[in-house]
């Protein structure tokens, strides 16, 4: 049996909007941020979220994160559910999950020389010797590809690339067995993403790092991970391999998303599908399938039923009425 780090079981984020409390509480409108969303993720792959803005993937990130509490639902690592844990195991299981953001700009703190940058979540644990602590530091930064001289420098020292190497390194100095990685090369130069991309999955190689990726560019997705989930309004609308996502999508709203990065065709058999409309509300998303306000194949039982999670032959899961069962 797949024995998997990490497991998403159907879980839900609704944000209260407005002002209220006590029991007008449960009257006031929900912003459904996450709506049910399920996956697994076995140590050292890579799972991608992907989807436009206010698709749920941030907030999806931040459940794993435990930044913020679920409304429901449950997220198991190594076997254990930490999605209500507190103190110790909370401790614990924030140490094995890091994040690494997109601007590596605002996440260095300024005033701070990079060893003691990199070497802060381990001097907050007080675990380590100076001497361990120093040589370990050394080593996280030269398996980010940085020299022993960075650790005495500060931050506005260096590049947009190197900072981010920075952030890597302070990321994986708890040795964490997964990390999120919220756009982590958008706000880098184009000529140096690839740079970055690349240690990522050298580090995940040499670490057994297990990722979860959230970016825009599609095709830095499906490079870096193994399986790709698509969201919309909250929901996965298609999950699969990053192959068969990429090369083959299913879903109406995957074929248009991936289509986007499709050079238009000047014979005019352009692939490119372009949406209408805007992403509706979470706030009231609409009835049946919540894409059948922009769908180029909408019916009418999409408006009022909504389709089921079906698993395609291939193994992939959509959820779409032209793809379930009749
Ligand atoms: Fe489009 Fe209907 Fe499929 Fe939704 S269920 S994606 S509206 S065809």
């Amino acid at each position: 049996m797949t024995q998997y780090l990490l497991e998403a079981d159907n879980l839900v984020k609704h944000f209260p909007v407005g002002r209220g409390g006590g029991f007008r509480q449960t009257n006031r409108p929900m912003i459904k941020a996450v709506d049910g969303v399920s996956f697994k993720l076995e140590a050292g792959t890579s799972l991608g979220l992907v989807g436009e803005s206010g698709c749920g993937k941030t907030t999806t990130a931040r459940l794993l994160l435990r930044l913020y509490d679920v409304t429901a639902g449950s997220i198991r690592f190594g076997g254990e559910e930490v999605q209500n844990a507190t103190g110790k195991p909370l401790r614990a299981y924030r140490n094995q999950v890091q994040a690494v953001f997109q601007d590596p700009y605002s996440s260095l703190n300024p005033r701070m020389r990079v060893r003691d940058i990199v070497a802060e979540p381990l001097v907050a644990q007080g675990q380590m010797g100076r001497k361990e602590l120093r040589d370990w530091v050394n080593e996280l930064l030269s398996v980010v590809g940085l020299d022993a001289n960075a650790a005495h420098r500060f931050p506005h020292e260096f590049s947009g690339g190197q900072r981010q190497r920075i952030a890597i390194a302070r990321g994986l100095a708890l040795r964490p067995r997964l990390v999120i990685l919220d756009e982590p090369v958008s706000a880098l130069d184009v000529s140096i993403r690839a740079q970055i991309l690349n240690l990522l999955q050298d580090l995940q190689d040499k670490f057994n790092l297990s990722y979860v990726l959230i970016a825009h560019d599609l095709d830095v997705v499906a490079h870096m991970c193994d399986v790709i989930a698509v969201m919309y309004l909250g929901k996965i609308v298609e999950m699969g391999t990053a192959d068969s996502i990429s090369r083959a999508p299913a879903h109406p709203y995957t074929q248009a998303l991936f289509s986007a990065r499709l050079p238009a065709r000047p014979d005019g058999r352009a692939a490119r599908i372009k949406l209408s409309g805007e992403i509706p509300s979470p706030l009231n998303p609409p009835p049946g399938c919540h894409f059948h306000t922009r769908c180029p194949h909408v019916m009418a039982r999409c408006r009022s039923a909504q389709p089921p999670l079906t698993t395609l032959p291939d193994g992939r899961i959509a959820a779409c009425h032209l793809l379930g069962p009749a």
